[in-house]
């Protein structure tokens, strides 16, 4: 029985391993992911002829489809929403002959040119240059009740939907750089801000944990979990743990109307680690001040390579640069 199952695993793998090598469709220019860099890099290379492909992947229009208004992208003065604005791209884009696909890429090989892409385990694509735009997924607690009410009240960006809580009690949770930095953002509009650090220390460097300590509206609650966010149809409140796990332990409820998660992002790159140089965390290398990678004739821009901005426009912005380095680089080669 056992020999069975894992010759049957071999063969999957094996499978796997070959639809790689199979006929590919050749494309000059495609552009992995759907967000404000996928889009503004098909633009910009539609625009300069590439004919580019863009694979839509797993989450089309990227993670701004799960924010409701967008105040802070130029050129929306009335703001917009993120679904609106996504699609808005997406015509600006097809409009220059952009090929827009459903489909995610499964398996890359950039070993030689022309690159070799697997979209859904089962099609290849061969493109002389790739444009990564897979973004990063914000990291939520896994809860229920956070899933149920994510775009009514809970958020993985501040910067995106602080705006709306304006003089209201939010809390944020984490304790790194990004809670510390997303709860000052959030104590300058809102009433209060808490902040929910599991640990009884803040890992944020030492200039930040200093600026939070030393706003009045916010409060950090220490060595605290979420145990869950409740509410209506939006959120009114969280129930958390005080010391969980210890004699003390307590249930805690706090009245808030917005509940932020700040415990990191994963940036969307692992097809690509084989091939290409990331930091720590996964973020891919770019060459400063270009969309260049280590392997030429693959760029990367937007969240996935960005652990700073993170914003609508600054992808929007690297996108625009990952077309032109393509551009110049399929001119001299
Ligand atoms: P970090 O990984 O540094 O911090 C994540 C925080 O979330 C930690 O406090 C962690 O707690 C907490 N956390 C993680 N998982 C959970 C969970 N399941 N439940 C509760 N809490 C959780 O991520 P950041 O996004 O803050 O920062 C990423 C990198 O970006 C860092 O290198 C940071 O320095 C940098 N950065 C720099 C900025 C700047 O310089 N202006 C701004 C923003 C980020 P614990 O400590 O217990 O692990």
């Amino acid at each position: 029985m056992s020999l069975f199952k894992s010759m049957d695993v071999d063969n999957a793998s094996d499978k796997k391993a070959d639809i790689i090598k199979g006929e590919a469709e050749k494309v000059k220019c495609l552009i992995i992911g759907s967000g404000p860099a996928g889009y503004t890099a098909a633009i910009y290379a539609a625009r300069a002829n590439l004919s580019p492909v863009v694979l839509q992947g797993m989450e089309p229009g990227g993670q701004l489809t799960t924010t409701t208004e967008v105040d802070n992208f130029p050129g929306y003065p009335e703001g917009v929403t993120g679904p609106v604005m996504m699609e808005d791209l997406k015509q600006q884009a097809e409009r220059f002959g952009t090929d827009t696909r459903w489909g995610e890429a499964t398996q890359v090989d950039f070993s030689q040119r022309p690159f070799r892409v697997v979209v859904d385990e089962t099609s290849v694509i061969e493109a002389e240059v790739v444009i990564i735009a897979t973004g990063a997924t914000a990291k939520y607690l896994g809860l229920e009740s956070e899933d149920k009410y994510k775009g009514s009240g809970v958020s993985g960006c501040a910067t995106c939907d602080g705006f709306f809580y304006k003089d209201k009690d939010v809390a944020v949770v984490g304790g790194g750089d990004t809670a510390c930095e997303e709860a000052s953002y959030l104590a300058n509009i809102c009433k209060k801000v808490y902040m929910i650090v599991r640990k009884d220390y803040l890992r944020a460097s030492k200039p930040m944990q200093k600026r939070v300590f030393e706003t009045e509206n916010i409060e950090i609650l220490f060595e605290h979990n979420t145990k869950e966010v409740t509410g209506t149809n939006v959120v009114t409140g969280a129930t958390l743990i005080k010391k969980m796990g210890t004699e003390q332990e307590e249930e805690v409820k706090i009245d808030i109307d917005g509940f932020f998660l700040a415990i990191g992002h994963t940036p969307n790159s692992g097809i690509f680690k084989k091939y290409l140089d990331t930091d720590e965390v996964g973020y891919i290398k770019t060459v400063p001040g270009s969309a260049k990678t280590n392997v030429p004739g693959v760029f990367a821009c937007g969240d996935v390579q960005d652990n700073t901005y993170r914003q609508a426009i600054t992808a929007a912005a690297s996108g625009c640069m990952a077309a032109i380095d393509a551009e110049r680089f399929l001119s001299e080669h």
